[in-house]
């Protein structure tokens, strides 16, 4: 097993597959081919109930299971302690995380106690001989870097897994599965949930058509008029952070570098700036449309098809249309 390509999930995921799973095993699977060497999956805490079939669609020579009934939930500081002794035991070359938001609390210390080169938000890793390349986002995804990790033996990388496209294999691999031991007993959790965040119903990243609203709306009543055009559409409303963060909608609609990557068929954006952050988050959708009363805004470098004028107004004339079509 060792110098093999790992990808470590710790979550069982909507629908049984672990949250960016599918397009980080693909990616991993590119990558070991070009080193010449094993995937492995490693498995922290409860087996997902499409484990063995993603993971044989996705080519996985191995899935390694570590469980312990102390990781029936997710719990940073125990997750942390039974990826690194699995991980250590099995020593890869290569450790990918796809970059939840819970991955973001381990990954980086899973590889400082490996003794890991790390790099996190990764957009594409490949590999030549023994030397590992990654390109990430860098400096709140104004810029792209590339990283070149030749000197650690373990190399740990946050996956950015909705970025990623996967395709399944042709023929489906048959891993070979094994069990492996953590000794969490002295392992004890200093972070204490106060309140467990509870989204319901469709998930944004999901969705085919997105109006989202920004500091343009002006306020949460406002935003309403973003709502109100994607019920008509019947998609879904998104949102920049500073509406977020003001309140004008929960933080399950953020989209962005810290929030949300989307990939819809239409992205209505409106009153929003289009800062390199948020578009990090949309601007791989099909069509984007802009509304902007600023001539001179940045989305409309990314928008097909641009507004210039007050949301306010635009938003319930394309709503009004859109129903009266319906
Ligand atoms: C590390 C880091 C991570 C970040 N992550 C994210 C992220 O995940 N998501 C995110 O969105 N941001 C993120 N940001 C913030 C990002 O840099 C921008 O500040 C933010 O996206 C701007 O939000 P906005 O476009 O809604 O607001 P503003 O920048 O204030 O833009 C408002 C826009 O509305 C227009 N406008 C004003 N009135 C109207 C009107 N009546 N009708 C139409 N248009 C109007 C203005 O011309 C302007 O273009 C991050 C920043 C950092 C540093």
């Amino acid at each position: 097993m060792s110098s093999a390509v790992v990808v470590c999930t710790f979550d069982e995921g909507r629908d049984g597959v672990p949250t960016g799973a599918v397009e980080t095993l693909a990616l991993a699977r590119e990558v070991a081919d070009a080193i010449g060497t094993e995937l492995a999956w490693l498995i922290v805490g409860p087996l997902p109930a499409r484990a063995r079939e993603v993971a044989g669609a996705y080519g996985a020579d191995e899935i390694c299971h570590a469980n312990d009934s102390k990781l029936a939930e997710f719990k940073p500081d125990l997750c942390v302690e039974a990826a690194s002794q699995a991980l250590g035991s099995l020593a890869p070359k290569l450790v990918l995380f796809p970059q939840t938001f819970e991955a973001r609390l381990i990954a980086p210390r899973v590889g400082f106690r490996l003794g890991a080169g790390i790099v996190m938000n990764a957009l594409g890793v490949s590999a030549d001989g023994g030397t590992v390349k990654v390109t990430a986002s860098a400096y709140g995804g104004n810029t792209r870097a590339e990283y070149v990790l030749s000197g650690a033996d373990t190399c740990v990388v946050g996956v950015l897994a909705d970025m990623l496209q996967a395709e399944p294999r042709g023929q489906a691999s048959e891993p070979r599965e094994r069990e492996l031991t953590v000794n969490l007993g002295e392992a004890g959790e200093r972070i204490r949930v106060v309140e467990q965040a509870h989204f319901e119903g469709p998930r944004l990243e999901d969705a085919q058509i997105i109006v989202a609203g920004g500091m343009g709306l002006g306020s949460k009543e406002n935003f309403r008029l973003v709502e109100e055009l994607a019920e008509a559409l019947g998609g879904m409303a998104g949102a920049s952070r500073p509406a977020v963060e003001n309140g004008f909608t929960d933080a399950s609609r953020q989209v962005g570098l810290t929030g949300k990557i989307t990939r819809p068929v239409l992205y209505i954006g409106a009153g929003i700036s289009g800062a390199s952050q948020h578009m990090v988050g949309c601007s791989a959708a099909k069509t984007i449309v802009a509304i902007n009363t600023n001539p001179d805004a940045a989305i409309f470098r990314y928008a097909r098809y641009g507004i210039v004028g007050d949301a306010l107004e635009v938003l319930p004339a394309i709503t009004k249309v859109v129903r009266e079509a319906a």
